[in-house]
């Protein structure tokens, strides 16, 4: 694994608004603490989520992009972006792939995080099609495309950005994570983070606990004891 002293910006990539929060905001917490500079690229504004039936699709895109910005605060991300996909129709094109080639030789990260793009048997929440779209298209966009500069060449030639070697991707919400990162002293943080998600999960009775419980879980399953909470990923070494 890419030792932590050489990650120095990381870009987290989801197909929509909490998926970051979800998965990693614990890990990505931790990380700037540390001064490492984050930013989160959603493709998708979630404009077909949330059980708000007064608003329509732009508007609950609109309230969607505001929540995650704040849910983005809560862990000390700034830098958050959008691709405005529409929620529930992504798929790995070759287009979607040209928008996070970009964005990847714009930020230049060490690491890249996103969705695991086979389907999970054993839950089935983490294989939403987009999340699996975005979990391929991402992991196209960092080899070849990010790193090759004969792909997509008129990024290089109209917009100036350079081939950028992606050296690591840990991926969220397969059935095989390899890696797992202690979060209990960011757990508040991700919770907070989660809870800026207002449309999604304030009529959830029982949310935090439900939140708590499923990250002790994983704590267990990785060995680190009772009364701690982790995040899972299976990391992919890219360099
Ligand atoms: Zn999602």
């Amino acid at each position: 694994m890419l030792p932590e002293s050489e990650i120095n910006r990381v870009l987290v990539v989801t197909a929509h608004p909490d998926d970051a929060d979800f998965g990693s905001a614990g890990s990505v917490a931790l990380f700037v603490d540390k001064g490492v500079e984050v930013t989160y690229l959603l493709v998708t504004d979630g404009d077909a989520g949330g059980n708000e039936r007064t608003l329509d699709n732009s508007g609950m895109a609109e309230l969607r992009r505001k929540e995650q910005l704040a849910a983005a605060k809560a862990v000390g991300v700034t830098d958050v972006r959008f691709l405005g996909y529409p929620d529930g129709q992504v798929v790995p094109s070759l287009e979607l792939r040209r928008a996070i080639a970009r964005v990847i030789r714009q930020v230049r990260p060490d690491l890249v995080i996103t969705h695991h793009p086979d389907r999970n048997y054993q839950f089935i929440a983490p294989s939403h099609p987009d999340h699996r779209a975005v979990g391929g298209a991402t992991l196209d966009a960092v080899y070849p495309d990010a790193r090759n500069p004969y792909a997509f060449p008129e990024l290089i030639k109209e917009e100036g950005l350079e081939a950028w070697t992606v050296r690591e991707v840990w991926l969220n919400g397969g059935s095989t994570p390899n890696h797992w990162v202690d979060i209990t002293e960011s757990m508040d943080r991700k919770l907070a983070a989660l809870q800026s998600h207002v449309s999604q999960v304030s009529h959830v009775e029982g949310f935090t606990d439900f939140v708590r419980s499923r990250f002790a879980a994983w704590a267990e399953q990785a060995g680190l004891g009772e009364g701690r909470y982790a995040e899972g990923f299976q990391v992919v070494p890219t360099a």
